[in-house]
C-alpha cells in the first residue's frame, strides 16, 4: 500500500474512534447540548482529528470530525484535499487540545467536558482530595485545579500541561471551567473523564456527611503503582 493510501487509512479509523468516543459522554451525561469534546492524536503524523463545532451529539458522522495539524489548524491533506475535510469549524477548544499534543509527546488522547460535579469543585477551584482507593488507582494521588484562563489564545492549554506534568492525574479542573483529561489514546482519555466525574460526586456526596479520611501517601502510591502495572500498558 502507498504512504498516501495508509494516511488515508488511519485518518478514516481515527475519525471512526473519536465519533463513536463522543457517544460516551453523553451515556455517562458528561455533556449538554454541542458542549464537550474528544480529540485523538493521527498517529505517526503531526495531525489530530477532533468534533467539529456546534453539532449536535446525535447527528455527528466520522466524516464531520475535523482533521488539523498541532496548531488547531484544518488540513485537507495534498493539494488534491483527499482527506475531504468537512465545511465545518473544528471545536472551539481546539487550540488547547493541540497545545496538549504539541507539547505532551505521550498524549494521544484529550477530552473536554463540563460535567456536573467535577466543574461545581472547579467552580470553587479546589482540587479533588483523594480520599478513595479508584482515585488512588486511577489518578495517583488529588484531581489538581489548573489556572483560570479565557478561551482565545494558547492560556487553556498552557494550563493544563503546567498542572499536569507535576501530577500523576490524567485530569485537570481548570478553574471556573470544567475539566480537562488526558490519556495515551482517546479512549484512556474518556475513560479519565468518566472516572473524574463518578470520584468528584462521590467525594462530593461524602462531604454532606463528614470529612474524608485521607488514605496515606504510601498507600496511595502503592496502590497506584500496583494498578498502572497490572491495568496500564
Ligand atoms: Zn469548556
Amino acid at each position: 500500500m502507498s504512504a498516501g493510501a495508509v494516511i488515508l487509512e488511519t485518518i478514516a479509523r481515527v475519525r471512526e474512534e473519536v465519533c463513536a468516543l463522543h457517544a460516551e459522554l453523553t451515556r455517562y451525561e458528561l455533556v449538554v447540548w454541542t458542549a464537550g469534546n474528544v480529540s485523538a492524536r493521527v498517529p505517526g503524523h503531526d495531525l489530530m482529528v477532533i468534533k467539529p463545532s456546534g453539532v449536535s451529539y446525535q447527528d455527528l458522522t466520522p466524516e464531520q470530525m475535523v482533521v488539523t495539524d498541532l496548531y488547531g489548524v484544518p488540513v485537507d491533506g495534498d493539494a488534491t484535499g483527499e482527506w475531504g475535510n468537512p465545511e465545518l469549524s473544528p471545536s472551539s477548544d481546539t487550540a488547547a487540545h493541540a497545545y496538549v499534543y504539541r507539547h505532551m509527546h505521550e498524549v494521544g488522547g484529550v477530552v473536554h467536558t463540563h460535567s456536573t460535579y467535577a466543574t461545581a469543585w472547579a467552580a470553587r477551584g479546589e482540587a479533588i482530595p483523594c480520599v478513595l482507593t479508584m482515585m488512588s488507582d486511577e489518578f495517583g494521588g488529588s484531581i489538581p485545579v489548573g489556572p483560570f484562563a479565557l478561551i482565545g489564545d494558547d492560556s487553556i492549554g498552557h494550563g493544563i500541561v503546567e498542572t499536569l506534568k507535576n501530577s500523576h492525574s490524567p485530569a485537570v479542573l481548570m478553574q471556573n471551567h470544567g475539566p480537562f483529561t488526558i490519556g495515551k489514546d482517546a479512549k484512556s482519555a474518556v475513560k479519565a473523564a468518566v472516572m473524574c466525574e463518578e470520584v468528584a460526586r462521590t467525594v462530593h456526596i461524602a462531604r454532606q456527611l463528614g470529612e474524608p479520611l485521607a488514605i496515606d501517601q504510601g498507600h496511595i502510591d502503592s496502590l497506584y503503582a500496583r494498578y498502572q502495572n497490572v491495568y496500564g500498558q
